[in-house]
């Protein structure tokens, strides 16, 4: 299936789900792919053996038309291919590449682009697998990171730290928007606006996004100038809790340089879990819809609950509010991560998470399946408490990630386990 019709009509994401990049023709008519459980592909001939390889290394450009063909598993292979073609086409950008996990995505994606000497400008909170990137791992590449709080002054405090740092220092903005766990929502297309002004007369400064409480289904970075744009695949696009897996896409040329530090590194996915993800895509809009539906009629149990303090879910700011503004030019969902404050201590939150009986007490988030932890003392552990307290996750924080269970069942659950 092709992208387009013949007049030209691009076909919804929903639909490329279900058959674009794939050809039934060359899998004995399998309506839907096969599971390529293969190391290496056989060369028609020496002569295509050696041109495959010049692509590959990046030895030659490829002529028009002219695709690579397939060569070996860590380079290349059917399912991770076809998969990497329909979440570009999810998130409008040219290329995709998946990986064996969100953190081989986002450590793949900055080992190819940065280079020592470089700084990155991270929002906070992030995810806490990327935090212990930023402050154990990149420093010993001499690759450092400022972080500066995610929410409305995000750009501007952006600016202030590169200023200090002085010209030609930045290489990338990082932004985790939604904010894991705080729901903190940044302007995307501010941030964008800043990498292009602090890239003028230097070296491009990038817009890295992680997409993954909100994308693709509610949230496209790309529209607002992003260049690059990471999932956790694990997530919603994975969708079963049954894989780990990670996706970048963005620019044909720079999804190439990062697919090229991939197969050296060997961070690709192995194609059981392409095809997993295959799978997985095809209902991802309705599991996301209706995984959001059933957060908002929890947040309306929550926001008026006497044991609840506080509740962070994108939708809920209030009209006027900065927050507000920058979800509705960004967003066109709220999702279903719902992160609450209990009245009390990390003891009512740890009584609260121990009540659940449908919800899981588990980290991860986006599965079909209810999850709640403690990111303070779970995700977030690496997080000094006070850095955590500063970007507004306190010990008495819960984050609940909302599955497809019927609704007067999470209802239960939830105000059981609140007693
Ligand atoms: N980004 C976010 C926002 C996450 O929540 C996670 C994991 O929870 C990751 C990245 C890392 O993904 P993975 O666990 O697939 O490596």
């Amino acid at each position: 299936m092709k992208k387009t019709d013949e007049s030209g009509h691009e076909y919804n994401p929903e639909t490329l789900a279900l058959g674009y990049g794939y050809d039934p023709a060359r899998s004995e008519g399998s309506v839907k792919p096969p599971v390529f459980l293969t190391s290496t592909f056989q060369f028609k001939s020496s002569k295509e053996g050696k041109r495959f390889f010049e692509l590959a290394y990046g030895l030659d450009q490829n002529q028009q038309n002219e695709e690579m063909g397939l060569i070996y598993s860590r380079i290349n292979n059917p399912n991770l291919q076809i998969f990497e073609e329909r979440i570009a086409a999810w998130d409008q950008t040219e290329k995709g590449a998946v990986f064996a996990s969100g953190m081989a995505a986002i450590a793949t994606t900055i080992l190819s682009l940065l280079k020592p000497g470089d700084y990155i400008i991270s929002s906070a909170p992030v995810y806490g697998g990327t935090h212990f990137l930023f402050k154990h791992i990149l420093p010993k590449f001499n690759i450092n990171t400022i972080q500066v709080l995610g929410g409305d002054e995000t750009p501007q405090l952006m600016k202030q730290a590169a200023e200090t740092l002085g010209p030609g220092k930045v290489k990338m903005l990082y932004i985790e928007t939604p904010a894991n766990p705080s729901n903190a929502l940044i302007d995307i297309a501010k941030v964008s606006e800043l990498a292009s002004q602090l890239g003028k007369g230097q070296d491009k400064v990038l817009t890295v996004v992680d997409n993954t409480f909100l994308g693709p289904v509610f949230q496209r970075p790309a529209h607002f100038g992003a260049d690059l744009i990471l999932y956790s695949a694990t997530k919603f696009i994975g969708g079963h809790s049954d894989l780990v897996a990670g996706v970048v896409t963005g620019s044909k040329s720079l999804v190439d340089q990062i697919m090229t530090y991939r197969t050296i590194l060997g961070t690709m996915a192995n194609p059981f879990t392409g095809w997993l993800l295959l799978r997985s895509l095809e209902t991802l809009s309705v599991r996301m819809r209706r995984q959001a539906k059933n957060s908002q009629k929890l947040c309306e149990l929550l926001i008026n609950h006497p044991k609840v303090a506080k509740v962070y879910y994108p939708s809920l700011h209030e009209v006027g509010s900065e927050q507000h503004r920058i979800y509705k030019q960004q967003c066109t969902g709220s999702g279903s991560l719902i992160s609450f404050d209990v009245k009390g201590d990390e003891n009512e939150a740890f009584r609260v998470l121990d009540a659940f009986k449908i919800a899981r007490l588990a980290v991860s988030l986006g599965g079909t399946e209810s999850l709640v932890e403690h990111p303070m003392s779970m995700t977030h552990a690496d997080v000094a408490k006070e850095d955590l307290i500063r970007f507004g996750v306190s010990p008495s924080m819960i984050r609940m990630s909302v599955g497809l269970e019927h609704i007067s069942d999470l209802k239960r659950d939830l105000l059981q386990a609140l007693g």
